[in-house]
């Protein structure tokens, strides 16, 4: 009887995350759900069943973060862990000259130290330790069209999804010897739970810098490009992709938006520069002062 692959996937009460387990479950897979709170846990085994574990894992946390790989490890016996999809984030917004400087600390934390700490309790269980049965299991990192190109006034979330590019460039190096594999997932605007949370960020906190109306401009904008983005499912199919393709791409764009990705890829850095300050208002003829 062959046994059910399965995958752990941090940050799955919501949006990507949630999308990704239900998506899993409907190939057969079982899914440990990563979550923070009971009401989540109850909410996704009440609609996703008897193959979904929710498991307490606020990756900031380094005791919950074991306790979950000590969780995750008994129900699996020996069994190897397909996948680990680090997929846990949150945005932080604010200009950087302005920006609480734990506003940055909490954003790392969060997206960049939150997937070291996962990927060191679950690389065990995916196969660098030996004595477990099944091939060795897959790393799907979810990074971001932020990843490659930093767009003012979000630069805290540009730079932990820059770092998640690295994270994944180094640690597949670094897996390579055991056969495990480390990919990225790049979307672009996806209608998530994401969106509704950064019109929460209060600009109020700025409105006494040269920012304050850049600010407002930007989060109109990308409240309402959020709103419009890809479904999540989208992306439960390429992370699902990135853990079952026999050769799985190294980094899958998806986004709404594939001619302004293209052209942020190809045009001279300069060029983009003026285009992005221009319509955001961060020209030097924007300054009243
Ligand atoms: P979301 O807000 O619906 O999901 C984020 C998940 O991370 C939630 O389950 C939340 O509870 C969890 N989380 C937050 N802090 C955590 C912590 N400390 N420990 C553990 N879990 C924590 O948003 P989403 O859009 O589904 O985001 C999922 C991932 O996709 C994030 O890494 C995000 O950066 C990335 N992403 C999203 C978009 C988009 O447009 N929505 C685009 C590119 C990348």
């Amino acid at each position: 009887m062959s046994v059910s692959p399965s995958a752990m996937i941090t940050g799955a009460s919501t949006g990507i995350g949630y999308a990704t387990a239900e998506f899993l479950v409907e190939k057969g897979w079982n899914v440990f759900a990563g979550v923070r709170q009971q009401a989540d846990a109850d909410r996704l085994k009440e609609a996703l069943g008897e193959a979904v574990l929710p498991v307490m894992c606020d990756v900031t946390d380094a005791a919950q973060v074991k306790a979950a790989g000590d969780q995750v490890r008994e129900a699996l016996g020996d069994q190897t862990l397909a996948g680990l999809v680090n997929n846990a984030g949150v945005a932080v917004a604010g200009p950087l000259l302005h920006l609480p400087v734990e506003d940055m600390q909490r954003q790392l934390e969060i997206n960049v130290t939150g997937q070291l700490r996962a990927s060191q309790v679950f690389a065990p269980l995916l196969g660098t330790e030996t004595g477990r049965s099944g091939k060795p299991g897959r790393i799907v990192n979810i990074s971001s069209v932020a990843g490659f190109s930093a767009m003012p006034l979000v630069t805290p979330y540009a730079c932990s999804k820059h770092a998640m590019e690295a994270f994944t460039q180094g640690l597949r190096r670094e897996l390579l010897m055991y056969g495990i594999d480390v990919v990225a997932i790049n979307p672009g605007p996806i209608a998530t739970p994401i969106w509704d949370k950064a019109e929460e960020l209060d600009p109020n906190q700025y409105a006494d810098t040269d920012y304050i109306s850049a600010i407002e401009r930007l989060m109109g904008f990308m409240v309402s490009r959020g709103k419009k983005g890809l479904p999540p499912v989208k992306v439960a199919e390429a992370i699902y992709a990135g853990l079952t393709d026999a050769k799985p791409k190294l980094n899958t764009v998806l986004t709404p938006e594939p001619l302004q990705s293209w052209l942020l890829s190809v045009l001279p850095s300069r060029m983009t520069d003026r285009i992005i300050t221009k319509q955001l208002g961060l020209t030097p003829d924007s300054l009243t002062r």
